[in-house]
Parts: structure tokens; C-alpha cells; sequence
């Protein structure tokens, strides 16, 4: 997978997971907003209801009032004159129809119990009313007024019966009713809600006035509206259509609310239930996780594409600066790498062709380190893997004013480089810039003899200490041999300085054939040299020293003929410096000269 595509991975998932949270959150605070409003709805409903209640009994107790105060009218009521009463209400009974054409009862009770006049009816009296309806009986005795839903002319009706009272004398009671749909209605037209009334049966008066009805049990569902019919039909074995709740039907949510519904004595004979169709929860869930979907998808989308962009622009720069470094890089002719002190981490051209490897993966592949192939050399300024229990790129950074070498041997051929080194520092990261100079040819020029082609005297130096250091660590053994040459003063007299010259680049090159590989020879300065021997005991030195004195001794030196050379030698002491094993030797070989020359003193 690409860091591209990972990225983008990532981000989606966070918009994801956020998004998610989100909306699960408002999915919860909706819900709850949902649930409040639910009842927020009972609420109004039920108080709609009751204030609806007490607007018309508050109406129609002033209402009879007015009846009752009209001219001639309590006369009539006392007197019990139904003829006379009929024609004094008739024409205000026009005008509360007309006010209220579900006004379908307005009766005249006698305190004895006798109906004295139905309004809606007139040419029926005089029968014992009260003696077939407790409601009327129960203001006959208590003469207070009383309301209450009773079954009616049309079903079911909203009874208000007031007392009539003449100076502390109940004279009999005055009953307005009204269609139950009346109040339906109204609350309604109000709220918005279609309801009807769910009442027991026994309650229920006259069924042909009533436009539909549905038996359920032993209630009747009443003033059904034809659209609520199918609904309630197909709940009709449901006994929670009496309490609050959620249905469906028809791919439709619909709150339905129940209010009891009491007769005049406070009893329930039913509920009144409003319904009305609501947004589904379920489905504004759904809705929202789909909006939130199509959002979280537009947005992935955008980012997609503005990441991708981005990212694709950032590559491109960064692909340009990888480029351009390592063309900086390539630029260099000697051998360069770029290192965090471990890995190889990129790599100049001429140092890839200088180890034949086409590629840094290449490399690494078959090295951990280029320190590989440090080898070691004859004086401290070597590299190897580890100097000082330190890195080598460590060493060098914190050794930045001495001269750090390294000798690199591939396919026979030995180069000797001069090491720089740059570090960049990052935080904790860590760049080293290794720039590796080949100086093998200044190095030999610059550590030879010119004449005599053996090691000069600031090559001689340095090794000197390195070879100390190494015979010390190692606890071997270290032989010095420092010799000059006998009255070469007179060969120079005698025949010339080319002459002398000659002859010690004879003398020279005789030394170094009989020397070992190991062994390192010095031109000191003048007609002196050192030589250096190492694990070799004074013994081993001695004996070395003897066979070189013999053998320029029996040499035939050209034109000069015989030359003999005084030898000081000496084995390297434990706690000895160099300066003091030079001050030794110095002494030894003036001994040699003073006790007559061509000799070898230890
Ligand atoms: P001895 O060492 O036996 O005491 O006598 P000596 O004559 O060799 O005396 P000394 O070592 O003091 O003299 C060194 C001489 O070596 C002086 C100089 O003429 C000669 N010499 C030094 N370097 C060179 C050189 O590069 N070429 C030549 N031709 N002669 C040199
Ligand atoms: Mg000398
Ligand atoms: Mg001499």
C-alpha cells in the first residue's frame, strides 16, 4: 500500500469516525427532542380538551342564566306552564342553534321529577324524566350544577344541567346537551388532530345519528372520520388503541393520544383519542444516517481529491529535492556518502563505481557499513570500524582538526582517502556527509625519500608512535635499529656528492632486501637511518643488525668501493617513550662510532 493511499486511509476513517459520533449524537439529542415534543403535544392536547370542557359549561351555565332571567320566563318555570314557557324560549333557542347547531337538546326539568319542556322536542312532557336518567335525579337532590357525557339523541352527548333557585327554593333544573363531535371538532380544527370517541357500549345512545362507528369489544368507536376508518379497522383487536401510542400503518407514523372520558359523576366510560399522522422516528434515523452517509461521502470525496493533489505536489517537490541532492552529490569527484552513523543512506556515483555497485540497495545489500573495508595502516590517522570504542563517523565529528585516513584495498589495488566528514543535525536525527579524498599519490610523494625511496622523516614520526602504541597493545616485542654511515663526509670529499648519493641509494636498497615486509625503514636525515622491527626481540634485532653491518661491509660500492656503516640497537622498554628509546639510540650509535666504527652496540 502507498504512503498516499495509507494517508488517505487515515484521514477518511477520522471523518468517518467523526461523523458517526456526530451523528449518533444528534440521532440521541433528536430522539430525545423527538420524545419531548411527544409529550409536548399530549400535553396541549389534553389541556385543549379540558379548557374546551370548561368553555362550555361555562357558556351554557350563563346561557341558562340568561334563559331564566328572561321576562316571564320563571313564572312560566315555577308555574310549571309548559304552554307558556315554550313560546318565551322558542325564539332564543333559534339563536343558540343558530350560535351552535350541535345544540341538540334543551329540556326544562321540574323539581319533582317531570320533564317540563324539550326544546327539541315540546310536544313531549310531563313524563318522569328523572326516574329514567340519574343524572337529572342527581341535581334534583344535590342542585348544583352537573356535566358530564351521556349517551344522546346522536349517540353520545355533553350534558349540562344547571339549578334554577328562587330565594333558597330549588324550582328544578335547566339541561343543555351537545353533540360529543362538537367538542372533537373544535380541538381539532385547533390542533390538528383527527380523533373520536372509544366508548362502552351501554354508554351509548342512539346509533343512526351517528355518521360512523366501529364495534370493538364492548366499545363503540364513534364519529370515526372516514379516513381514520381503514386505521382504526385494522386495529381494531388492539387493546392499546385505548393508550398513548405509536402505529403504523400504510408506511405511516401516527400518534394516537387517549383522554379519558367521565360521565357526570367523574366515572371513565372511555377516551376521546386524538390521532394524527407524525414524522416516524425510525425514519428520520434513517433519513439522517443517509444525509450523514452522502455528507461523509462528499467530504471523503473532497479531501480525496485535495490530498491527493496535495500529496501528489509534495512528491513531486520531494522527488525534485531527492534529484537535485543527489546531483550535488554525483557533482563531487571523489567517492561521497550521506550516513546516520549506522546505515548507508545515499551514495555518489563515483563511490558506487569505485566499489562496482550500481545502486545503494546494492550495497547494503551485501554491507552494514562501508567501514568494512577500512584496513589498517601504519600510523594512528588510520580509520577502522571502531576507534576508541567510538564509531568511526562518531570519531571523526569529534576529532574535527586531525587528519583521519583510510585505506581501502578493492580488487588488489590499495587507495588511501582522506576522510571528511560534515554532520547535520535534526532534532535527534543525525546526517553525516562523508567525503572520502583519494590523496594516494600526494601521500606517497609526501612520505617518501625523494632520493632514497624509503619513508621520510614525518612518515617516520608518526608511524613510530602508531608502532609503539600497536606493540604496547598487543604486548609484543619491538626491535630498533638506528645506524650511519662511516666517514661518508670523506666519500663525499673524495668523489663527489653524486657519488655519495649513489651510495646511499645503494646502501638504502640493500637494507630494505634483507628487511621483513613488516619492518619499516626511515631515511632519519643525512647519511642516518632508523628502522623499525616490529615483534622482534633484541635478540632477533641484534642479529638482524649484524647480518645488514656484514653485508654492506662485503658490498662493492661503485667507485667508492668499500663503505661500512656503526649500528645502535635496542628493544622497545615497557614504560619507555619514544623520545626516550630515541635518546637510547642516539647514545648507542655514538658508542658504536666512538669505539671504532662498523660495529654494532646494544
Ligand atoms: P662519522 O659519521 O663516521 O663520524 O663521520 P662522517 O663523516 O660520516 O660524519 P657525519 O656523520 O657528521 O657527516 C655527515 C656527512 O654526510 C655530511 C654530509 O657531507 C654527508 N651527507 C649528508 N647527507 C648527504 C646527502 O644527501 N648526499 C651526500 N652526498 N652526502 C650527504
Ligand atoms: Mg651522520
Ligand atoms: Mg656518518
Amino acid at each position: 500500500m502507498s504512503l498516499k493511499t495509507k494517508i488517505l486511509l487515515l484521514l477518511s476513517s477520522v471523518i468517518l469516525g467523526v461523523a458517526t459520533i456526530v451523528a449518533t449524537y444528534s440521532i440521541l439529542h433528536d430522539k430525545d427532542q423527538y420524545e419531548a415534543r411527544m409529550s409536548d403535544i399530549y400535553q396541549s392536547v389534553r389541556l385543549n380538551y379540558e379548557e374546551t370542557l370548561h368553555d362550555i359549561v361555562r357558556f351554557y351555565v350563563s346561557r341558562a342564566d340568561a334563559n331564566m332571567k328572561t321576562e316571564g320566563v320563571l313564572n312560566a318555570f315555577r308555574s310549571k306552564n309548559h304552554d307558556a314557557l315554550y313560546p318565551l324560549i322558542a325564539p332564543r333557542w333559534e339563536v343558540m342553534r343558530q350560535e351552535n347547531p350541535m345544540l341538540t337538546i334543551m329540556q326544562f326539568h321540574n323539581a319533582d321529577g317531570t320533564s317540563l319542556l324539550r326544546m327539541h322536542q315540546p310536544e313531549v312532557y310531563g313524563d318522569p324524566i328523572a326516574s329514567q336518567r340519574s343524572m337529572v335525579a342527581h341535581i334534583h337532590r344535590e342542585h348544583k350544577t352537573v356535566y358530564g357525557f351521556e349517551e344522546g339523541r346522536q349517540g353520545l352527548a355533553f350534558r349540562i344541567l344547571t339549578p334554577v333557585i328562587e330565594d333558597g327554593v330549588y324550582l328544578g333544573a335547566v339541561e343543555f346537551g351537545i353533540e360529543a363531535s362538537y367538542i372533537t371538532d373544535k380541538i381539532n380544527r385547533y390542533t390538528g388532530y383527527q380523533s373520536f370517541f372509544m366508548i362502552q357500549e351501554n354508554n351509548v345512545g342512539v346509533l343512526s345519528g351517528i355518521s360512523n362507528f366501529l364495534q370493538i369489544g364492548d366499545m363503540l368507536a364513534i364519529n370515526v372520520s372516514s379516513k381514520l376508518l381503514p386505521l382504526i379497522e385494522s386495529y381494531k383487536n388492539q387493546h392499546q388503541i385505548l393508550e398513548n401510542s405509536v402505529i403504523n400503518y400504510a408506511n405511516q407514523t401516527y400518534a394516537m393520544k387517549a383522554i379519558i372520558v367521565n360521565n357526570y359523576l367523574n366515572q371513565p366510560i372511555g377516551a376521546v383519542i386524538f390521532v394524527q399522522a407524525v414524522a416516524d422516528f425510525s425514519n428520520h434515523v434513517f433519513q439522517m444516517i443517509i444525509a450523514t452517509a452522502l455528507i461523509t461521502l462528499v467530504l471523503i470525496f473532497i479531501l480525496w481529491m485535495i490530498v491527493s493533489r496535495v500529496y501528489d505536489t509534495v512528491a513531486e517537490k520531494m522527488s525534485f529535492q531527492e534529484a537535485y541532492n543527489q546531483t550535488i552529490l554525483d557533482a563531487i569527484p571523489s567517492p561521497v556518502i550521506v550516513t546516520d552513523g549506522h546505515q548507508l543512506i545515499a551514495a555518489n556515483k563515483t563511490f558506487l563505481a569505485y566499489f562496482h555497485y550500481t545502486n545503494v540497495a546494492a550495497f547494503k545489500r551485501e554491507h552494514q557499513c562501508v567501514c568494512e573495508y577500512f584496513e589498517e595502516g601504519d600510523t594512528e590517522e588510520y580509520l577502522l570500524p571502531m576507534v576508541n570504542d567510538q564509531r568511526w563517523s562518531e570519531y571523526i565529528s569529534d576529532h574535527p582538526y586531525v587528519h583521519h585516513k583510510a585505506k581501502i584495498t578493492i580488487e588488489g589495488k590499495t587507495t588511501i582517502f582522506e576522510v571528511k566528514l560534515s554532520v547535520l543535525r535534526f532534532h535527534q536525527e543525525k546526517r553525516y556527509v562523508v567525503i572520502f579524498t583519494d590523496i594516494s599519490s600526494i601521500q606517497a610523494r609526501s612520505m617518501t625519500d625523494p632520493l632514497t625511496g624509503v619513508a621520510n622523516r614525518l612518515h617516520f614520526t608518526m608511524v613510530f608512535q602508531h608502532t609503539i602504541n600497536m606493540a604496547l597493545r598487543d604486548q609484543k616485542t619491538l626491535g630498533v635499529i638506528f645506524f650511519d654511515i662511516d666517514h661518508f663526509k670523506e666519500v663525499n670529499d673524495l668523489y663527489g656528492h653524486l657519488i655519495g648519493d649513489e651510495a646511499l641509494k645503494h646502501i638504502a636498497a640493500l637494507v630494505k632486501q634483507r628487511l621483513r615486509k613488516s619492518d619499516i625503514i626511515a631515511r632519519w636525515g643525512g647519511e642516518e637511518f632508523i628502522i623499525l622491527l616490529p615483534d622482534s626481540s633484541l635478540e632477533e634485532t641484534l642479529s638482524v643488525a649484524e647480518i645488514l653491518r656484514k653485508t654492506i661491509e662485503l658490498e662493492n660500492f661503485e667507485r667508492v668501493g668499500r663503505i661500512t656503516c656503526s649500528f645502535g640497537v635496542a628493544a622497545l622498554k615497557n614504560d619507555e617513550s619514544s623520545e626516550e628509546l630515541l635518546t637510547r639510540l642516539d647514545k648507542l650509535l655514538y658508542k658504536a662510532k666512538e669505539s671504532g666504527r662498523n660495529r654494532v652496540v646494544y
